[in-house]
């Protein structure tokens, strides 16, 4: 698997730095405000589960699937739900929990289900961002990573659902595209 990256783009130890000042700076927002935080699956499941554990407020979990791109690499423009959300969001403050923003279709749409569910508010942490590629004018709230226009594997992203187990972000050399 390690074999088949080109690149490392940033470390696993860069990656847990900044999630610990994510995870601070948000304790500090979400004090006394029992947030509904939610992960946007599969991709953020492995940011969701380290931020949290960095928050030092009381939470709540919730966990939704949706998909935009098959087994592509590129946004079909398609944002489909594959699992809803099991706790209603009316009245909460929501933080919505990404792995990547690309083109922004997706977030731009979880954002609306939302509001149209009457949350009480809606903010929105990535741990990485390629605002090269956005189609949609949508900024998260809260960014790790600001990335290149490249597409990327590990920390919970995946290409053909493998590499979402790597500790860090990289690129694929061109040859696995092929394959
Ligand atoms: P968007 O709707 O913003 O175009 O894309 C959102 C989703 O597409 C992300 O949550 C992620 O699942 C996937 N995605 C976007 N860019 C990349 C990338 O560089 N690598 C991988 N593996 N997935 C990506
Ligand atoms: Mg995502
Ligand atoms: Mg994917």
């Amino acid at each position: 698997m390690q074999n088949d990256i080109q690149e490392i783009l940033i470390s696993e130890e860069e990656i847990q730095k900044k999630i610990k000042e994510l995870g601070a700076e948000l304790s500090k927002i979400y004090e006394d405000r029992n947030p509904l935080v939610i992960c946007v699956l599969k991709g953020a499941f492995i940011f969701m589960a380290d931020l949290v554990k960095n928050m030092t407020v009381p939470l709540e979990l919730d966990f939704m699937a949706v998909s935009s791109y098959g087994a592509s690499t590129q946004s079909s423009g398609v944002v489909k739900i594959i699992k809803d959300l099991d706790v209603p969001v009316e009245g909460r403050d929501v933080l919505i929990v990404e792995d990547i923003i690309d083109s922004g279709l997706t977030l731009s749409h979880l954002i609306e289900l939302l509001k149209s569910r009457n949350a009480k508010s809606t903010c929105v942490v990535t741990l990485f961002d390629k605002p090269a590629r956005r189609t949609v004018d949508l900024e998260a709230d809260y960014t790790g990573f600001t990335l290149p226009d490249a597409f990327v594997v590990g920390y919970g992203l995946d290409y053909a659902e493998h590499y979402r187990n790597l500790p860090y972000i990289g690129i694929l050399k061109p040859e696995v595209y092929s394959h």
